[in-house]
C-alpha cells in the first residue's frame, strides 16, 4: 500500500469498525494488566532511572560499545557484518542463507528485519522467509503487515484468525474456536520447519559489549527453537541494542516484560554468545544494522528515541493508538515511539505528519521504562518540520507571522479584540489556516479584563472582590 501521510491513513483505518473494536480491547486488557505489574514494583521507579541511565551511557560512548561488541562476538567464535543501510543489511543475509543452499530460512519476530523489508528482499533471491512467532505468522498468512510492536496482528479477532487457518496451514478442517486449537494448528506447521530448515534468522532486544551476549525475549518458545535448532544462525541488529555491561541486563529483564505483557518474568529469554561445540548453532553471524540510527544520534533531542526497549507500553497507553490502530502509522513502528522514531529514521520529508499524530497527553512518557520524554520529541520535530520543510511562505506561516505581531503590541492586540467582537480580524472566529483546522477558537468576550479594570468607579481597591 502506497504511503498517504498520517492524517489520510487514519482516516481510512477509523472507517473499519471491526479493527477499532479489536485494538481498543486489546490495548484496555494489556494497559490493565501492566498497570497491576508495575504497582507491585516498590522501586520502580528507580529501575527507570537506572535503565534511562544505562542506555544514555551506551548512546554516548556508541562508537566504543559497538567496537568492544565486535571484538567480544568475535573472540567467542562468532562474525561480525556491518550494514549502512537495509540494501547492504538484506544482502548480507541473503548471501550467507544462499551460501549454505539455502531456500528457507526460519525467522524469530523481529522489528529490524521488517524495517528492512529482508523477507521481500530474500524472495527476489530464491529464499523463502518463514515467520515463525505465531502473530507473524497470521499476518504472513494473511499478506497483511504488523499493527502492532509487540502484539503484530492485533488488529485481528479469533474469529478471523480461526477462518484464515482454515483457508490456509489447516485446509479442510474444522478448528474449533479454543484459542489452544488455532495455537496446535500453528504449531503442527511450524515444527516441521524447526526440525528440517538450516538456516534461522533474529533480531535482538539486547547485545553485550563486555561479553559479546546476545538476548532474545519472547513468549511463545518458537524464538528458543530458531535460536538452537538451525545450523546457521543470522541476528540482524540495530546499533542501538548494545548494553555496555552484563550487569546491566539485570534492569532490563525486569523493566520490559511488566511494561510489555504485564509479566512478572519473560516466558523466554534465550542468552547465547558466540558458538560451542555440539550445542546449537555452529555458525553465528551479527550484522550491526545503521539504516539512519547515526543520523537519529546526531539530534540532541530527537536521540533519545534510540532508548526505546521496544516494549509497546507507549501504544498501549495512547488514546490516538488506541483508536486507529497501527496501520495508520504506515511504519513497522507505529504509535508514540513510531511518531518520534519513524521520520528521524526516513528523514522528516518522508514522514512529516507523523509528528503530530498525538494529542500530546503525556500517557506514552509516564509508562515510558525507559523515560523517553515522547512529547517532548514531538514538539521538537514538529519545529524542525515547520523550520526545515514547510514553505515560510504557507497561508499558516503568514496568518502566524500576523498573529505574532499582534500578540506582541498591546495596541495592536486591544484593537484586534474590538475587530474580533465585531466579527473581524486575526483573532476573530475565522479560521487560521491550517491551525484552526484542527482547533476551534474561543469566544471573543463581551468585555475584555483590562476594560473592565479601566471602567471600575475610581478610589476602589485593587482585590475588593468585586469582579463582575
Ligand atoms: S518508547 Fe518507551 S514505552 Fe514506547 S515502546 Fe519504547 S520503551 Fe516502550
Amino acid at each position: 500500500m502506497s504511503k498517504t501521510g498520517f492524517p489520510a491513513a487514519a482516516r481510512r483505518e477509523l472507517a473499519d469498525a471491526q479493527m477499532r473494536h479489536n485494538v481498543g480491547k486489546a490495548t484496555s486488557t494489556i494497559r490493565a494488566r501492566r498497570a497491576a505489574r508495575v504497582a507491585e514494583v516498590p522501586d520502580w521507579q528507580a529501575l527507570r532511572d537506572a535503565g534511562a541511565a544505562i542506555k544514555a551511557r551506551a548512546m554516548a560512548t556508541l562508537p566504543e560499545q559497538l567496537e568492544r561488541l565486535e571484538a567480544s562476538v568475535t573472540r567467542a567464535g562468532g562474525q561480525v557484518h556491518w550494514a549502512r543501510d537495509a540494501a547492504e543489511c538484506n544482502a548480507i543475509v541473503s548471501g550467507i542463507a544462499r551460501g549454505h543452499g539455502a531456500r528457507e530460512v526460519i525467522k524469530v519476530k523481529s522489528l529490524a528485519t521488517d524495517e528492512i523489508g529482508m523477507n521481500a528482499a530474500l524472495a527476489a533471491d530464491g529464499v523463502e522467509a518463514i515467520e515463525t512467532d505465531l502473530a507473524e505468522l497470521i499476518n504472513q498468512l494473511g499478506h497483511d503487515t504488523s499493527s502492532h510492536i509487540l502484539v503484530p496482528a492485533i488488529h485481528r479477532n479469533r474469529a478471523e484468525i480461526k477462518q484464515l487457518f482454515e483457508r490456509t496451514i489447516a485446509r479442510g478442517q474444522d478448528l474449533g474456536w479454543e484459542p489452544k486449537a488455532l495455537a496446535e494448528a500453528s504449531r503442527r506447521h511450524l515444527r516441521e520447519k524447526f526440525l528440517s530448515v538450516p538456516v534461522a534468522t533474529s533480531g535482538a532486544n539486547f547485545a553485550v559489549a563486555e561479553t559479546g551476549t546476545i538476548g532474545v525475549v519472547e513468549s511463545e518458545g518458537n524464538g528458543r527453537m530458531c535460536l538452537t535448532l538451525p545450523q546457521v544462525l543470522i541476528t540482524v541488529m540495530g546499533i542501538e541494542k548494545v548494553l555496555p555491561e552484563w550487569r546491566d541486563l539485570e534492569v532490563f529483564v525486569q523493566l520490559l516484560p511488566r511494561s510489555a505483557t504485564g509479566e512478572r518474568m519473560n516466558p523466554y529469554t534465550s542468552l547465547w554468545t558466540g558458538v560451542r561445540a555440539d550445542d546449537g548453532p555452529q555458525e553465528f553471524h551479527l550484522v550491526l544494522l545503521d539504516n539512519g540510527r547515526t543520523d537519529v544520534l546526531a539530534d540532541e533531542v530527537g536521540r533519545s528515541a534510540l532508548h526505546c526497549i521496544r516494549c509497546s507500553a507507549c501504544l498501549n497507553s495512547c488514546p490516538v493508538y488506541s483508536r486507529v490502530g497501527g496501520h495508520a502509522y504506515e511504519s513497522v513502528y507505529p504509535g508514540p515511539i513510531g511518531a518520534i522514531l519513524t521520520p528521524q529514521l526516513r528523514g522528516l520529508d518522508q514522514a512529516p505528519t507523523l509528528p503530530y499524530a498525538s494529542s500530546l497527553c503525556g500517557a506514552c512518557y509516564e509508562v515510558c521504562p525507559v523515560k523517553i520524554d515522547i512529547p517532548s520529541v514531538l514538539l521538537h520535530l514538529r519545529g524542525r518540520v515547520v523550520r526545515e520543510y514547510k514553505s515560510k511562505r504557507s497561508p499558516e506561516a503568514l496568518a502566524m507571522e500576523a498573529v505574532g505581531r499582534v500578540f506582541a503590541s498591546q495596541g495592536l492586540y486591544e484593537r484586534a479584540q474590538k475587530l474580533a467582537r465585531l466579527g473581524h480580524g486575526p483573532i476573530a472566529t475565522a479560521a487560521l489556516p491550517g491551525w484552526s483546522s484542527m482547533r476551534g477558537l474561543p469566544e471573543v468576550p463581551e468585555q475584555t479584563f483590562r476594560e473592565w479594570w479601566r471602567s471600575r468607579p475610581p478610589g476602589r481597591a485593587q482585590g475588593d472582590g468585586s469582579a463582575p
